[in-house]
């Protein structure tokens, strides 16, 4: 259970691993993208003040998230990740804490919101080949095998072509190469709940 004092500590651990890993997301946007995405990710994950935010709802907080991500992130996984949050907050609303039946539902409606907003689908190269299999995991197993199979999950996305976003320029050139969203999404979904 993750209540809302824990989840605003476990944000700042996210917080600070976009931050660390800022070069390694743009390096890894740069070899099949335009280089942004760490930079990207530091703005939005930079643009809220969680020391504000101890008097909100856990669901309202996930809202101020989305929002700010939404307004700050340029590129695709500005509103990617606006839409994964604001499915955060629409499934959390009047919670006073996360347990594992609720983080499924709203990764699952998150999965759908990111489908139908954005047209990819499960091994298109994007985020959703390391939320998807995530989800499932929730399901299926536990949290923990969840948490400790996000990297082989993001390690086999060098196998899939890219059909979204700018790597979908390369083409089959895009093999050989992780993608850089599902690197973002791994630093988040190993701290948050
Ligand atoms: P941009 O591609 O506009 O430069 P970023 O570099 O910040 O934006 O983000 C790129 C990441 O966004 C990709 O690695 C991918 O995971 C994610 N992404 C791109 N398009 C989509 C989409 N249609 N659905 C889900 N995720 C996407
Ligand atoms: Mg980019």
């Amino acid at each position: 259970m993750v209540d809302k004092n824990k989840l605003l500590e476990n944000l700042k651990i996210v917080q600070d691993e976009i931050s660390i890993n800022k070069d390694y997301l743009t390096n890894l946007d740069t070899t099949i993208g335009d280089g942004d995405h760490g930079l990207n990710m530091y703005n939005g994950f930079n643009s809220f003040d969680l020391a504000e935010m101890s008097s909100l709802e856990i669901s309202e907080i996930f809202k101020t998230i989305a929002m700010k991500l939404i307004s700050t992130v340029g590129g695709a996984s500005g509103p990617i990740y606006g839409t994964l949050f604001m499915q955060y907050a629409k499934q959390t609303n009047n919670v006073e804490a996360i347990d594992l039946n609720l983080y499924i539902k709203m990764n699952e409606s998150a999965i759908e919101a990111i489908m139908s907003r954005g047209g990819a689908k499960f091994k298109d190269k994007t985020l959703l080949d390391v939320l998807i299999p995530f989800a499932e995991d929730l399901k299926n197993e536990s949290l923990d095998i969840a948490k400790k199979n996000l990297e082989s999950n993001l390690l086999k996305t060098s196998e899939y072509v890219a059909n979204k976003g700018r790597a979908s320029y390369l083409g089959e050139r895009s093999i050989g190469h992780v993608d850089p969203g599902c690197a973002s999404i791994v630093l988040i979904l190993r701290s948050l709940i």
